[in-house]
């Protein structure tokens, strides 16, 4: 078989009793009810089985599951490690360097808790748009009505005003004034140090070491979080080399090493390095089942845990299935 469902997870907690119940997450009782949904329906597969599968060594199951998850929360270190741990089923674990090894937060993180902490999204758009009108005296910043036309469009999970923020503050204005921005309304919302939330968010180095000691996958996922189809040359390989480095450090295999796009990210030119450089197959977001021996292996879909139920009771799924 050649099919394959990669499932993409971000935060999985127990979201009450958590000290941000708003942020968009799965919550831990539904995360075990989505696996025991798959345990009836699916085949796990590891990362070491699809690479094999993607050289013609060694088919797929039928039905085979891979469960991918990003961004190195904590989430994952205590709720679904020890989990899949006692099932014996891989995860893949892409883990974004800078913020685990420096204790920095992810400007996609700062934008999530803000959004989870001030749920007065009209207050953070007029916030935004005070803190771009001081910053333009100095730096040259479109006008915020340009903004408001190109970014405020709902998506398949966030209103438009929602969208507004995180497209503003993820890509829509330039990396410095971005990271600016995104800085002060965490501090206003949060009012936490960036290292201690950053101790409190992402596991640790050693962490991650464990999970690979037990059987986890860990990938590459950059060391920055950054954009690399909007980036240079360069700028592209010296993050996924530092995050390489890191992988090789914390003892992942040279020979097969996977990769995850920050936010999707891809371009031929992304492809490319990551040919160069050997890596076994990197994962998108793309929505989809995958077809190893029709798909491009450096751009696998996914699906999000969205998309698969979660109830152990549910019927197999068959939205996506006949891909
Ligand atoms: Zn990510």
């Amino acid at each position: 078989m050649s099919k394959l469902t990669v499932i993409m997870y971000h935060y999985v907690r127990d979201l009450k009793r958590s000290r941000f119940p708003e942020i968009k997450g799965l919550d831990f009782r539904l995360f075990v009810e989505q696996i025991e949904y798959l345990r009836r329906h699916y085949r796990f597969v590891t990362s070491e089985q699809v690479a094999r599968s993607l050289d013609g060594s060694e088919p797929l199951p039928d039905k085979a599951v891979l469960l991918t998850f990003d961004d190195a929360y904590i989430d994952h270190y205590t709720y679904v490690f020890p989990f899949l741990n006692r099932l014996s089923i891989q995860g893949s674990f892409y883990v974004p360097v800078k913020a685990v090894s420096e204790n920095t937060v992810l400007d996609v993180n700062k934008i999530h808790f803000t959004l989870a902490g001030q749920l007065d999204k009209a207050y953070l758009v007029r916030t935004i748009k005070s803190l771009l009108d001081r910053l333009r005296t100095d730096h040259a910043i479109e006008p915020f009505e340009d903004l408001v036309q190109k970014f405020a469009k709902a998506s398949r999970y966030d209103t438009a005003e929602v969208m507004l923020i995180k497209n503003v503050l993820q890509h829509g204005l330039p990396l410095e004034i971005r990271s600016r921005v995104a800085d002060e309304l965490f501090v206003q919302t949060i009012g936490m140090d960036e290292a201690s939330f950053s101790r409190e968010l992402y596991m640790s180095t050693e962490q991650v070491k464990t999970m690979l000691r037990h059987g986890m996958h860990i990938g590459c996922h950059g060391y920055n979080h950054f954009w690399w189809n909007k980036m240079d040359r360069a700028a592209v390989e010296n993050e996924i080399d530092r995050s390489l480095w890191y992988l090789l450090e914390v003892g992942v295999s040279q020979d097969l090493w996977t990769a995850c796009y920050p936010y999707g990210s891809y371009d031929d030119q992304a492809i490319e390095i990551l040919k160069d450089r050997r890596c076994k197959f990197a994962l998108t977001t793309e929505v989809g089942v995958a077809n190893l021996q029709r798909d491009n292996r450096y751009k696998l879909p996914r699906l999000d845990t969205n998309d698969v139920p979660k109830d152990r009771a549910a019927k197999l799924n068959a939205r996506y299935f006949e891909h």
